[in-house]
């Protein structure tokens, strides 16, 4: 063997004896059946002599039919290695008749390593045996025949023994491993292809990938990923069931795989594919080439052709647009999700500022999921009080306390939660922990809670909120949901029938951002209100937009002659304060009379630190 071989092991210490494939002979049991036949090994030239074995002819011919009738090669050697001895097996095996005498160490004339570097001849185990008096299990070979085949083998030598126990040469059973190789190649293809496509798959994508980035770290030479979708594959399946749809997708990956040529083309999801092009040409080149890709993709007739599919591609370039393999997949997704939206162009490339808030928005949608079951959700409580400084009521405002990006403020998470429909799980979690809370206070102040419009019309409201307060507890006058005006905007009837089950429920109900939204004054009346909310650019412009404090005046009046408490939110400062109060406005909610903040922050407020509402005074300073 050479040096790189691996050694071989001695089979005494690995185990069992050497079982030959199931040829039900072992190798020790062919070495001890040689010793005994008279090898007629004599080589004129090397005057040899034939070793002399005590055994009868009757024997001899016996052990020979029964070797030559073996299906596997089996050869002997002297102690120099010439060969004494083969079988039939062996001459198929070598592809030639080996020359007793001549030929040494093995019955090919090439051997090699599995990695393909040539081996010697005495490198073989067989010298190994004789050397060291024991059978040996040889590291696996290559044979090469005189037409230039190859055959893997395995090398099973033993040392033959004199009766006088003197090693006298050593014998090898051959083991063709042609089948185990060709079943590994073929499993080691299916472990990196995909079976539908026979192109090779996500995991040799991941290698593929991460291999180019480690051979260009030192360079940085740019190449280019492109992510290649077939927009409207599911349309396929769904109209012509899955048999249609992969018969459909095998034929535009063969299309595409032909369009490519060279370049390594992976099939990495269902309906998508990944290219990269090592050596990318400019964008130009790139769109012209993201054409041929569509008119390949796009070309087939029949079926698909009339499904609509077509190809969409996204394009990230390393390093410029990532540096590791997570960040440019991930980038040219982003890219690709671009792509998908025009019919026009089928390709997109990564643009920093369009594709990562895309992508973060996604992220956090699936983030927000797992967030409301996980406890990351978390309820600010922001006080209201009235105009002699007593608390009435907190505003339950919800905050997302991210792993990474820290607190989150419900602007930026509640469009997501609307958008990806958890909005209505969040908002019972919300109304469930807000009253649960309030239930705890000893002070019984009241609690507003803010509705999703998409929540108000989903379901059965009024249902959830009764079971929420006769399993918390808390009495349905302290509970005030807030809602805005876009909701009666969209559908009279049903907001007005959804107020009229919440108000036989109990609760109070308040309308949010007065003034901002449509404000008809004819829903104000029919509507069961209990509050009137004014938004807080009224409160934010008095004293700066002369019309400010005549719209509040006007407000509190409105309010109170429909026999509803009027709230002002946004009071930053002493003076608003005061006109506000001077105003007759019920109640103030505000930076200036206290912050959003965890509750335990306003237990002299709620009583739990055992103070009565009575005597809570220092609400500025909360
Ligand atoms: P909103 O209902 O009008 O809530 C008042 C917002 O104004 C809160 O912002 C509050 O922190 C802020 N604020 C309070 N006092 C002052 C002040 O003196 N000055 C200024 N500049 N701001 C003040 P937040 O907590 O960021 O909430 C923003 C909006 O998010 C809320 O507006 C509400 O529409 C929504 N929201 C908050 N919590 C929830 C919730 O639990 N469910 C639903 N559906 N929406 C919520
Ligand atoms: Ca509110
Ligand atoms: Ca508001």
């Amino acid at each position: 063997m050479n040096s790189q071989a691996p050694a071989p092991k001695d089979i005494a210490a690995d185990g069992p004896p050497l079982s030959l494939g199931g040829l039900g002979i072992s190798a020790e049991q062919i070495a001890t059946a040689l010793s005994r036949i008279v090898t007629h090994a004599a080589d004129p030239q090397r005057k040899r002599r034939a070793q002399e074995l005590p055994l009868d002819g009757a024997d001899q011919v016996w052990v020979r039919s029964m070797l030559d009738a073996l299906p596997a090669p089996v050869y002997a050697t002297d102690t120099d290695g010439f060969l004494t001895y083969f079988n039939q097996a062996a001459v198929t095996f070598a592809g030639r008749e080996p020359v007793l005498g001549v030929d040494r160490w093995c019955v090919t004339e090439r051997l090699y390593n599995p990695d393909g570097s040539p081996l010697k001849h005495e490198n073989c185990p067989m010298a190994l045996a004789i050397r060291e008096n024991r059978a040996v299990r040889g590291a696996e070979a290559i044979a090469e025949r005189p037409d230039g085949t190859r055959i893997p083998f395995a090398p099973f030598p033993t040392p033959i023994r004199a009766p006088s126990g003197r090693i006298v040469g050593a014998v090898n059973v051959l083991l063709d491993i042609s089948a185990r190789k060709r079943a590994e190649k073929e499993a080691a293809h299916l472990a990196c292809h995909d079976a539908l496509t026979g192109l090779p798959n996500r995991a040799s994508f991941h290698t593929m990938l991460d291999q180019l980035i480690a051979a260009r770290a030192g360079d940085e030479a740019p190449f280019a990923l492109m992510r290649i979708n077939v927009t409207g594959h599911t349309h396929i399946s769904d109209m012509y069931g899955h048999a249609t749809g992969d018969e459909a997708l095998r034929a535009i990956a063969q299309r595409l795989k032909k369009a490519v040529g060279e370049k390594p083309l992976f099939h990495i999801a269902s309906d998508t594919f990944a290219l990269v092009l090592a050596k990318p040409p400019g964008r130009d080149g790139l769109r012209r080439f993201a054409e041929t890709l569509r008119s390949a993709g796009t070309a087939g007739t029949g079926r698909v052709r009339e499904a609509g599919s077509t190809i969409a591609i996204g394009c990230a370039f390393f390093p410029a647009d990532g540096r590791d393999a997570p960040t440019l997949v991930a980038n040219a997704a982003g890219a690709l999700t671009r792509a998908r939206r025009t019919t026009t162009d089928p390709l997109a490339f990564f643009d920093a500022n369009e594709d990562l808030a895309a992508r973060d928005r996604q992220l956090l949608k699936s983030q927000l999921r797992a967030a409301i079951g996980d406890g990351a959700l978390r309820l600010h409580f922001q006080p209201q009080m009235a105009a002699d400084g007593t608390a009435v009521a907190f505003e339950a405002l919800v905050r997302w306390s991210h792993p990474t990006r820290g607190m989150i403020a419900p602007a930026d998470f509640i469009p997501l939660a609307e958008d990806g429909g958890a909005i209505v799980e969040m908002s019972e979690w919300i109304l469930r922990d807000a009253c649960r809370e309030a239930a705890s206070w000893q002070n019984p102040l009241r609690v507003a809670v803010n509705l999703s419009p998409l929540h108000f019309r989903s379901g059965d409201l009024p249902g959830t909120v009764q079971a929420i307060l006769e399993e918390t507890g808390l009495a349905p006058d302290r509970l005030e949901l807030e809602i805005t005006e876009g909701v009666m905007i969209q559908d009279f009837e049903q907001a007005m029938s959804m107020l009229r089950k919440l108000r036989d429920v109990g609760v109070r109900i308040a309308l949010d951002d007065f003034g901002t939204g449509y404000s008809s004054l004819s829903y104000l009346q029919a509507f069961p209100l209990s509050t009137l909310k004014i938004d807080r650019s009224f409160t934010d412009n008095l004293g700066r937009v002369e019309q400010s404090a005549a719209i509040i005046r006007s407000v509190v009046g409105l309010g109170h002659a429909l026999g509803l408490e009027v709230a002002a939110e946004g009071v930053e400062r002493q003076e608003q304060l005061d006109f506000l109060i001077a105003e007759g406005c019920d109640l103030v909610q505000g930076y200036f009379t206290g912050r959003p903040a965890p509750i335990d922050a306003y237990s002299r407020l709620t009583g739990r630190d055992g103070t009565q509402r009575d005597d809570a005074p220092g609400l500025r300073s909360a």
